[in-house]
């Protein structure tokens, strides 16, 4: 399909808002009042003036079709934002005209509703918080009530974090076998070749860590709290993950935080022997993620464990002593249906682990899914289906919604929402997530968010991607941390 953006530049959003409605087209994007591509649909958004006037005018065209459109008068500014999204609501009110789909999030397509939603709170109030995403924004009335229930249960964590707080997240880029959706930069570690870069990331590793808590030091930053993620951290033997948490325990002080994840996802990478040295090592709260608990489908997705496995590496770590446990699932995974997931959903709520993470499956154009294997329509609905299912079992089950996010191209445009039992929020998730402070990030593919202490301003600083990228180009990775003391001393 063709889009024309003609007099404006809020390509980034009607892209973005086309891609909702037309999740398997291809988006040719043009500039300019029209487009002779006969035989695509062409939407145009334009921005007109006719004398003083202006006037938003939003068309959908098909190859030999009737031209649908829609035109509202401006009374606003041109530069002002509420410009785009008046734009926003005339295309998203023709394209539900012409597909019928009214998506539940509406016009918004951020990654961050419950970041909006606590904006809105502190500036207007609940009422006009309400008002603003059901009415303006299009949500529907669940999703704006989802986005009040995890702001809402945010609000105290978030206050606890002062200006000078920061987070560690630590990068381990390797995995067992490579999941089919996955879309992350993971490392098989079944390759001879990714087998010979362990030893040698982890070792540049502990120096960046090394690097980075000098920095942080001498800036006079607080840690708050410590991430050590992926890919799958537990991937690395026991030596290695001694290793790794001796060096950030001796780099970092750790007496003060208040969290450190160690990311235990697959659980043919958990023994007796790892759990006791990451537990030995001050991590709180660990995570073991079953995504589904169907044989089958744990087959197909190419993880090469069992359900069982899942069941005795929690039991495992639960004898260790850990006492925070999150586990992941994922609904609208190819091959799944509605009963396994009812299933994995009652499995997972057995084994009772104070947080649970429902993912809505996302298809990146770097996952193993091809797209023509997969029709997202139907999966959409079954996903949307499986959502509502967890919702209520996870109500009824004592677990509230306590953090969100949205990716681009999730099946139903569905969200993630991280579930916990009273006091076991996860509060690394709502601190990045929420953009309350800073999180510096090493290893490779990790990204370092700077917040100013003093407002909203964000810098992001870039690890290269991939581990032997990082081994390589390694003098570059430190050099970046120079933008650190530069943002710090702005
Ligand atoms: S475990 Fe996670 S990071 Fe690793 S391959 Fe699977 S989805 Fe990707």
């Amino acid at each position: 399909m063709v889009l024309i953006i003609d007099g404006h530049h809020f390509q980034y959003e009607m892209e973005n808002l086309c891609r909702v409605f037309f999740p398997d087209e291809q988006i040719n994007v043009l500039t300019g009042s029209c487009g002779n591509e006969k035989n695509s649909l062409i939407i145009t958004t334009s921005l007109l003036k006719q004398g003083v006037q202006e006037k938003i005018r939003v068309s959908i065209k098909e190859p030999l079709g009737k031209l649908r459109f829609r035109e509202t008068e401006l009374n606003l500014p041109s530069d002002s934002d509420d410009v785009e999204l008046s734009m926003a609501v005339e295309l998203f009110h023709l394209l539900f005209e012409y597909t019928g789909y009214r998506p539940l999030w509406g016009v918004l397509t951020g990654v961050r509703p419950s970041k909006l939603m606590n904006t809105l709170l502190a500036s207007y109030g609940e009422q006009k918080a309400l008002e603003y995403f059901e009415n303006k924004l299009l949500v529907s009335k669940e999703k704006t009530d989802l986005a009040l229930r995890v702001a809402n249960a945010q609000r105290d964590i978030i206050s606890m974090s002062d200006p000078m707080s920061f987070s560690l997240y630590v990068s381990i880029p390797f995995c067992p076998t490579r999941c089919s959706y996955c879309s992350f930069v993971s490392h098989s570690i079944t390759s001879d070749k990714a087998k010979k870069l362990l030893p040698q990331y982890l070792n540049l590793l502990c120096k960046e860590i090394a690097c980075t808590a000098k920095i942080a030091n001498h800036i006079g930053l607080k840690l708050e709290t410590v991430y050590v993620g992926g890919g799958t951290p537990s991937i690395l033997d026991n030596d290695q993950i001694k290793k790794l948490l001796y060096v950030i325990g001796k780099e970092f002080n750790l007496d003060n935080i208040r969290e450190f994840t160690f990311e235990a996802g697959r659980p043919d990478t958990i023994n007796a022997e790892k759990l006791r040295t990451i537990k030995g090592h001050k991590v709180s709260r660990i995570s073991i993620n079953p995504q589904t608990f169907s044989d089958d489908l744990l087959r197909a997705i190419g993880r090469e464990h069992t359900s069982q496995q899942i069941i005795d590496a929690y039991k495992l770590a639960k004898n260790i002593g850990f006492a925070n446990i999150n586990m992941d699932i994922i609904a609208g995974m190819p091959g799944d249906n509605f009963e396994n997931f009812k299933n994995t959903i009652s499995k997972t709520l057995e084994l009772a682990p104070q947080g649970i993470t429902v993912h809505s499956l996302a298809l990146k154009r770097s996952s193993g899914i091809l797209n023509h294997q997969f029709s997202f329509e139907q999966q959409s609905v079954l996903a949307s289906k499986m959502i509502e299912h967890s919702n209520k079992a996870l109500s009824k089950n004592g677990y509230t919604s306590y953090y969100m996010y949205r990716q681009n191209k999730t099946v139903g445009h569905l969200e993630n929402v991280g579930w916990c039992k009273t006091g076991f929020e996860g509060y690394y998730n709502i601190y990045m997530m929420e953009e309350c402070h800073t999180v510096l990030a090493v290893g490779a593919g990790a990204v370092t968010k700077l917040k100013s202490p003093a407002g909203a301003q964000i810098q992001r600083i870039f690890n290269l991607k991939y581990p032997y990228e990082y081994i390589n180009r390694f003098d570059e990775i430190i050099d970046r941390k120079e933008k650190i003391y530069e943002f710090y001393s702005s």
